[in-house]
């Protein structure tokens, strides 16, 4: 087996937003324990990682969230990130104390360009208020800062300006992901799941705005090479690239590229595709919605 590079710990799904389509819960969330997590980073670091990436549910809800950072630098880990929805780091006094407890770096949860999009997606009003404030608080701490933007079909419009709007206030880099849905997904949230073709072009437009030099300024999940342009394809992302094993509350533990929330389907015509080593294939999910009309062999 491949070594890793990253360590994904989820303490607990609790979380203090109710984002359209997302799976965590507000009470009886599954936890970590303390002895799990200690067992979880020294796995990582036994098999090779040195990059951990607390995410959740929301890890700003764990009291223990600043003693787990401290251990994981203290066992190695040269990278802590903090994957979030960004409403605790609003107060720079618990930016402060990130900082000291070894956190290197912020993905901040966001849904749209504007206070009424993301309030409305999160469900929680005020929200994108907080978000900016803890931009603000992160950069002045010296946190390096990233985007976590779902793309539903309400915000998909606004991914360029999203890009406008907040890499002045920080953002060095934006991992798009389309949202999910499962068997049970109610209504409101099939009829969020964008289709990549319909995506694709704001995806382009916010590339082509020319904002940063590093070739993964903007990255896209979920969108298989034949999706998109040959001329963007620097925004294609690989989740078995990360070498990331993700380790969830109960002793679940899997390699990102297991996922089926990562693709896995192969259409048809995929055999015959030049791209097919490369290609992490479709999501069944996205196939059972939309079909697989759109996915052409290169
Ligand atoms: S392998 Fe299939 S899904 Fe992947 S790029 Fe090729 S045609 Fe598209």
């Amino acid at each position: 087996m491949r070594r890793l590079r990253w360590l994904e710990l989820t303490p607990s799904y609790a979380c203090n937003n109710r984002c359209v389509g997302c799976f965590s819960v507000i009470e009886n969330s599954p936890t970590m324990s303390p002895r799990e997590t200690m067992a979880n980073l020294a796995h990582g670091r036994n098999q090779g990682a040195d990059c951990l990436w607390i995410g959740g549910g929301e890890p700003t809800l764990r009291r223990e969230l600043f003693a787990v950072a401290r251990e994981a630098r203290r066992m190695g880990y040269t990278r802590v990130k903090l994957q979030t929805n960004g409403m605790m780091l609003a107060y720079p006094e618990y930016v402060r104390k990130c900082v000291e407890a070894g956190i290197t770096e912020v993905n901040l949860a966001i849904k749209g360009a504007t206070a009424d999009t993301h309030d409305a997606l999160t469900r929680t009003p005020g929200c994108h208020a907080l978000v900016l404030q803890a931009m603000a608080a992160c950069r002045a701490q010296g946190l390096a800062l990233e985007a976590d933007v779902l793309v539903y079909k309400r915000n998909a419009g606004e991914i360029p300006a999203m890009v406008r709007a907040y890499t002045p206030l920080g953002i060095e880099r934006y991992n798009l992901w389309m949202l999910s849905t499962s068997d049970d997904a109610s209504p409101e949230v099939r009829d969020e799941a964008p289709r990549i073709a319909d995506v694709m072009p704001f995806i382009v437009e916010a590339m082509d705005l020319g904002l940063s030099a590093r070739a993964d300024f903007i990255t896209s999940l979920h969108t298989p090479a034949c999706t998109v342009p040959a001329s963007h394809r620097a925004c294609l992302f690989s989740a078995s690239a990360l070498d990331l094993l993700v380790t969830n509350p109960g002793g679940h533990r899997f390699r990102l590229e297991t996922s089926p929330l990562e693709g896995g389907l192969y259409p048809e015509g995929c055999a015959s595709c030049s791209l097919r080593d490369r290609c992490g294939g479709v999501r069944a999910d996205y196939a059972k919605l939309h079909g697989t009309l759109e996915f052409k062999p290169v």
